[in-house]
């Protein structure tokens, strides 16, 4: 039976350490680390995503400056307030939340954030930083996957690595993160042929696709480790609740896995600790702080 890689648990504690941290940044220079989230529209999960994200900075005493436009809103006055967030010297992360109405062009949006600021290291200066293997902000997804690795000891160095997903905000920069830590990388997509034989020759196999079940026991190498980035909700059509689940069959899986994260408790809650972090990240390089000292 697979070990539970519980991010949740991991989640908690990094967060119990930055908001002494943050406690300490704030009397030391009088301001708290700030992060803005944009909001567009009343999309019912975007809407969750954002609450739980001010909760959590709440929790370790940042400061929200978050906005909600209505769904009407032009790109011209979203620009606008980006600019505008970007000379506020009591903000240190911006955040568009995606996805954005159709009417709206997200690439052109996230290109107007200062790379510096820029919380969910989606910047093509930071995602450049990645792939030249600099300091900079890291996409908090990739990065929460990483770390979680890093917490369990996961050993990567010469590893085959299976990425199943190919998308800026997931796939693609987890890979090169894998990449970075001495793994042999494969990544697999919609259109790769023979799915099953690409993720059983992995000894880590990600998941970021967005299809409950897809990947079986069957698909997994015995002893493999499997993680598990997708979140879907799924609708019992017995009782009409829905619940949510990932991309990995986990009953199944977890007999043939020997670590395995589970959905919710996995890679979620890692991803909201990530933008915490790299809020605070970027107020320390703001404020000529190291991010030790
Ligand atoms: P996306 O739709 O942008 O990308 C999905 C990728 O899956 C694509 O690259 C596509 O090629 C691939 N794909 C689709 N069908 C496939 C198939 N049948 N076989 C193999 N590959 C296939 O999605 P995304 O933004 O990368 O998100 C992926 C999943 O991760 C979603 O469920 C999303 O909700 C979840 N997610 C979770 C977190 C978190 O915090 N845990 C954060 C971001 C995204």
């Amino acid at each position: 039976m697979a070990g539970l890689l519980d991010g949740k648990a991991l989640a908690t504690r990094m967060q119990t350490k930055l908001t002494e941290r943050v406690q300490q940044l704030h009397t030391q220079t009088g301001r708290a680390p700030g992060l803005a989230v944009l909001m567009v529209g009343d999309n019912p999960a975007s809407a969750a995503y954002v609450r739980n994200k001010e909760q959590a900075c709440a929790r370790v005493g940042i400061a929200s400056f978050g906005q909600h436009f209505s769904v009407e809103t032009t790109q011209a006055e979203l620009e606008q307030t980006i600019q505008t967030l970007n000379h506020d010297p009591q903000v240190d992360g911006i955040l568009v939340q995606l996805p954005l109405p159709d009417h709206l062009d997200s690439v052109a949006l996230l290109n107007q954030i200062d790379p510096n600021k820029d919380a969910d290291g989606l910047h093509p200066m930071n995602l450049g930083r990645l792939v030249r293997g600099e300091p900079g902000l890291r996409s908090c997804t990739p990065a929460g996957v990483m770390r979680l690795l890093e917490d369990y000891a996961i050993d990567l160095k010469g590893k085959q690595a299976v990425v199943i997903g190919r998308s800026i905000l997931v796939g693609k920069p987890v890979a090169l993160m894998l990449l970075e830590q001495d793994a042999t990388v494969t990544i697999a997509h919609s259109r790769s042929q023979d799915l099953a034989a690409v993720a059983r020759s992995a000894d880590i196999l990600v998941a970021a696709v967005g299809r409950p079940n897809l990947i079986t026991a069957d698909m997994v190498k015995p002893g493999a480790v499997v993680v598990d980035v997708g979140i879907n909700r799924v609708i019992n059509p017995d009782t009409g609740k829905g619940r949510l689940v990932g991309d990995v069959e986990f009953e199944g899986v977890q007999e043939v896995a020997a670590w395995i994260t589970p959905v919710p408790g996995g890679i979620g809650p890692m991803t909201v600790t990530m933008l915490l972090e790299n809020t605070v990240w970027s107020y320390c390089q703001r404020c000529g702080i190291g991010w030790g000292e």
